[in-house]
């Protein structure tokens, strides 16, 4: 198991980076934050997009290829943040998308009641007489056990000290009976009592529509982007060529109100999502969700994330919402989680739940009439009655749901190369693909003809790639700060450029440095980011 102090410190220098050069920064920061709530800056924005676009050509402009040797079809969608609020009673979400909350009545902290683990701690005096110290409540992670001990240390150091014998097993507070609950020590106090019962806190936030604010003009921020898509499944089937099966892609922010954001923004309050539903005949959805499961893992990769780093978890049967036959999720190795694995992406088998509620609650028909189906039936000789019945139903969905802004996280993990030998001690090892900067372009010296030189190379390459010009600083530092973004090539304009009409390029993995004509930089570089 990696040693926690390393592991927090390594999160610790992402967060620090991403500050410090501009990737993400606390959002309303001169206001001292919102909890939950986080800014792209100016790389971190370039970086989301990349990932953003990445994941549009491959699943709109150019989908994979099917099972049957032909392209699959996807179409695109945005749709509203604000729905009408009937959707979230059709979905579920009004009735039953929370989480069980506990307050500490002390100090107003909130905590999710299924992400506190409880124990009991002993401690064994000078004497060796052995005392129950209290029940406490620690946050669940692997270092969950040695906050514990830190705390009841803490609590044993004022009633005369002696050793700690640490809990066999932590409990989760919600599997604890009221009565155990009221004995429970909070995670930021010292006396037993103060937390409240779990209570269901619903995670979608509200906000009126119109002028008056009544129940009668209650709506909600869309907590996914799902839904908008099966809103618009008759429109889109009635107004395009589509074809069963087919699917809709969506990529779009999305709300939730979590009662314990944390890991940076890994769970945050308001964060995108890159969702896809994915529409076939019911008989064939078991074939297309392992269809989706192996495209899904491969796109990952595509990334250029390690494949030590990702897993498939199946869930287990009773993990398993009531309509969904299986689920899976994505999930990767991050430094707050290892050596275990957090989620990154979910792929389910969502059967006809979602289209029939939407038709139950909207009284609208969200059913298909498969021509194609009710001509190979007809070829076949069957029999009227079995034609109607079969070539009419209501798509089975395939949904691969991803978070945009955790796959920001995990690309800026994956990135993070320690590396004692240079300036920066470290550099950002983006695919080139996602690279937010690909290329920075200086004058070794501010003079000498040599920024003018630069410049024009500049005023070239930025028209195909996002590019920097520097001129400031020594060079050292200019190619730290390049590796601290991760740009992969730097090219440096110097003495012999006039001379010989070469300039240096510096390729960030390796810190090789090779000359190359300045007419050939553009080709180079083209070849070397298309890889
Ligand atoms: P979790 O179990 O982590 O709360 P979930 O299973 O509720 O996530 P889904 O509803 O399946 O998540 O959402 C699909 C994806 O959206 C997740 O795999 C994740 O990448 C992303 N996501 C969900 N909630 C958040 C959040 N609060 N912050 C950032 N990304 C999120």
């Amino acid at each position: 198991m990696a040693d926690p102090e390393t592991k927090s410190n390594v999160m610790e220098q992402i967060v620090s980076l991403c500050k410090r050069c501009g990737f993400v920064y606390r959002a309303s920061d001169i206001y001292e934050g919102l909890n939950g709530f986080w800014d792209y800056g100016p790389l971190g924005v370039l970086l989301k997009n990349n990932i953003r676009d990445w994941w549009w050509r491959n699943m709109v402009e150019c989908p994979p290829i099917g099972p049957d040797g032909h392209p699959v079809k996807i179409v695109g969608l945005d749709s509203s943040i604000i729905q009408n609020p009937k959707t979230w009673i059709a979905s579920g979400h009004v009735g039953g998308f929370s989480d069980p909350m506990v307050d500490d009545r002390e100090t107003k902290h909130r905590y999710r009641a299924d992400h506190l683990m409880c124990g009991l701690a002993r401690v064994q005096r000078k004497g060796g007489a052995i005392e129950e110290l209290g029940h406490f409540a620690v946050l669940s992670g692997d270092d969950a056990v040695e906050l514990l001990v830190k705390k009841a240390d803490k609590l044993a150091r004022k009633t005369g000290g002696g050793e700690i014998l640490p809990p066999e097993t932590l409990t989760p507070f919600t599997k604890l009976t009221p009565e155990q609950q009221k004995l429970v020590i909070g995670p930021d106090v010292m006396t037993p009592g103060t937390l409240t019962e779990p209570r269901d806190f619903n995670l979608m936030f509200e906000t009126y529509v119109g002028a008056l604010q009544s129940e009668d003009s209650k709506a909600y921020l869309r907590p996914e982007t799902a839904q908008g898509i099966f809103l618009n499944f008759k429109n889109i089937v009635d107004t395009t060529r589509v074809k069963i099966p087919f699917g809709v892609a969506q990529i779009g922010k999305s709300f939730r109100n979590e009662v314990t954001p944390r890991n940076f923004i890994f769970r945050s309050r308001e964060f995108e999502q890159m969702e896809m539903e994915w529409f076939c005949p019911p008989d064939e959805a078991l074939k297309w969700y392992e269809f989706w499961k192996a495209e899904r893992m491969k796109w990952w990769l595509s990334m250029g994330i390690k494949p030590e780093n990702l897993i498939f978890r199946e869930h287990e049967a009773k993990e398993l919402a009531f309509y969904s036959k299986a689920t899976v999720d994505i999930e990767y190795r991050y430094p707050f989680t290892a050596p275990e694995f957090g989620e990154l992406e979910g792929i389910a088998h969502r059967g006809e739940y979602d289209l029939t509620q939407h038709a139950k609650h909207s009284g609208q028909k969200l059913d298909y009439f498969d021509q194609e189906l009710q001509l190979k039936l007809k070829e076949q000789g069957a029999g009227d009655e079995e034609i109607k019945a079969r070539s009419r139903y209501v798509p089975n969905v395939i949904e691969p749901a991803s978070g945009l802004t955790r796959a920001v996280l995990v690309l800026l993990c994956e990135a993070y190369t320690v590396d004692e030998t240079r300036a920066s001690k470290m550099f950002m090892k983006f695919h080139p693909k996602f690279a937010p900067i690909k290329c920075g372009i200086f004058p070794l010296v501010n003079k000498d003809g040599m920024p003018e030189i630069a410049e024009k190379l500049y005023l070239d390459l930025r028209t195909h790639f996002t590019c920097e010009y520097d001129a400031k600083q020594t060079i050292g530092k200019r190619y730290a700060r390049m590796d601290e973004i991760g740009a992969p090539f730097c090219i440096t304009v110097d003495g012999q450029t006039k001379e010989d009409g070469t300039v240096t390029v510096r390729e960030r993995d390796t810190m090789s440095q090779q000359r190359i004509l300045l007419d050939n930089v553009l080709p180079y570089l083209n070849e070397q980011l298309s890889r």
